[in-house]
């Protein structure tokens, strides 16, 4: 079955089987491949030795998401978000049910948001003291401009945190030329293709120190997650980790290195996403993006206007045919989901548009 969802996403076989152990959390060998992970995650983001560190809160991105904001973001106190997709609402309801004030900029799903679009709204309001935004939106597949937002950020004198789960490790960014940014959120299950069950910050230490006493939440509290580093080292846990996930995760940033690391996966997933947009439109459907704002990580696409279309009787037709795209759409228009990332090439799309054709054929016939 060839995997084409935003994450989990298709794995390789060596990640697959590095799973296939029992693991005891405090073993002092894994705590070796936990501590070297979290460097290696330090390495990825351009971070710098003693001035950030990974900070991983086991599940999915939304805990990691929530703890970056319960962290970094005080009680009460106001978080701008530019609202531009699905995760954007996501970002912005995890905010408010911590008890954060959600500064919303209404944007169009259909492009990336700029400096210009918050600026305006920083400028007016100087208690706005954190700007949250999402890097690539895996609602749409429009990708937010994080370097310009960034650089608007520290002009302002604000603080960011960056939603970069579906963009970590294929999007370029650089913790190191941002020091606006308290933090960046993932997950190993997207771009760095490895198993879900761990999200990770890459955080700032002065400011995890500095928000101490913010999250209201233990379990959610990043200031604590880098205490307990500090104190029992940072192989260490505080409570149990999906131990697999993390020794495949190893594993996977092996291939990662092996690849050419975030350059090579950009220009693999860019191809990827070429050779679907391209072959959809062959097919005579409609992407849900114009071209220059389409991002390399998942490709939207109208549903067909047929009123005979239905979405799950397409996707289980697709299935039969050995390729399975999301169920689901968060797109304001009726949409089909196609991913581009994970361990998949653009011989894998042109198979799998090759397929969608077929399988619109199975349950659209035409007469003959
Ligand atoms: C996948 C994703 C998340 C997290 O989703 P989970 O289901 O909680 O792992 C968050 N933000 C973005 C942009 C994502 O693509």
């Amino acid at each position: 079955m060839l995997l084409l969802i935003p994450g989990p996403v298709q794995t390789r076989p060596e990640v697959r089987a590095a799973m296939a152990q029992d693991i005891a959390p405090w073993d002092r060998d894994f705590q070796s491949v936990y501590a070297r992970v979290r460097e290696r995650v330090v390495g990825i983001a351009h971070g710098t030795p003693g001035v950030h560190a990974t900070l991983p809160i086991q599940g999915a991105g939304h805990f990691v998401t929530e703890a970056v904001l319960r962290t970094f973001v005080p009680a009460g106190s106001k978080v701008l978000i530019p609202m531009n997709g699905a995760y954007a609402q996501r970002m912005a309801r995890l905010a408010r049910e911590a008890g954060r004030e959600v500064v919303p900029v209404a944007l169009p799903d259909t492009r990336g948001a700029t400096a210009e679009d918050i600026l305006p709204v920083l400028e007016s309001d100087p208690s706005i003291g954190t700007v949250a935004f999402v890097y690539n939106e895996t609602g749409s597949g429009i990708v937010n401009d994080a370097e310009g937002i960034g650089a608007a950020v520290r002009k302002a004198g604000r603080r960011m945190v960056l939603d970069a789960v579906s963009a970590f490790g294929a999007l370029p960014f650089r913790m190191d030329e941002h020091p606006e940014c308290d933090a960046l959120v993932f997950t190993s299950g997207k771009c760095l293709e490895g198993m879900p069950g761990m999200g990770f910050a890459v955080a700032r230490i002065d400011r995890a120190e500095a928000c101490a006493g913010n999250a209201g939440s233990w379990s959610f509290d990043l200031s604590d997650v880098l205490a307990h580093a500090r104190r029992s080292g940072w192989g260490s846990i505080r409570f149990t980790p999906p131990v697999q996930a993390i020794a495949a995760f190893d594993v996977a940033l092996d291939l990662y290195e092996a690849e050419g690391g975030q350059a090579a996966r950009l220009a693999r997933y860019r191809a990827n996403t070429d050779a679907l947009y391209d072959g959809i439109v062959a097919l005579g459907l409609r992407p849900y993006l114009a071209r220059e704002h389409q991002g390399p990580v998942i490709v939207t696409v109208h549903q067909p206007a047929d009123p005979r279309f239905d979405l799950m009787t397409f996707v289980e037709a697709l299935k039969r045919r050995g390729v399975l795209i999301s169920n689901f759409y968060n797109t304001v228009a009726p949409t089909m989901r196609i991913g581009a990332i994970g361990a998949i090439t653009p011989e894998d799309m042109r198979r799998a548009v090759q397929a969608i054709g077929a399988a619109l054929q199975d349950v659209l016939p035409k007469a003959a």
